[in-house]
């Protein structure tokens, strides 16, 4: 099964957007009841459900995460999963769009054609 944010329309999945970390519900019940509160604020038909998830956009930066998780994105481990708070509570609705065209990687064709080339020339 896919994961995507809950929030909203499901707008991001793990797959369109990796630098997200994706959380499952809290099981205190009475952090769970303002989270279900949030994604209820963008989407009234939600119902949340094993497999709910609400991706790191949605929280307070730094405030909301773990020191120790921000701490090593800090170190360039960009892998590292960001942790939440156990009592953070999701609160940015319509977080700032991921320029997905901006964060790919630029595309190597342009040293690839120099190499290309120089190899022509020495060939000729
Ligand atoms: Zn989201």
């Amino acid at each position: 099964m896919p994961i995507n944010c809950v929030v909203g329309d499901g707008h991001r999945t793990q797959k369109n957007a990796p630098d997200l970390s994706f959380y499952k519900f809290p099981v205190d019940i009475s952090v769970q009841r303002l989270w279900v509160r949030f994604v209820n604020n963008t989407r009234s038909d939600f119902v949340r459900s094993d497999y709910s998830r609400v991706c790191s956009a949605h929280f307070n930066h730094p405030r909301d995460f773990e020191e120790s998780s921000l701490l090593k994105r800090s170190f360039g481990i960009a892998k590292a999963r960001l942790l939440i708070k156990k009592t953070a509570v999701p609160s940015v609705k319509h977080p700032v769009p991921v320029n997905e065209a901006a964060s790919a990687p630029p595309p190597p064709k342009k040293s690839r054609t120099a190499y290309q080339k120089r190899e022509t020339e020495r060939v000729s």
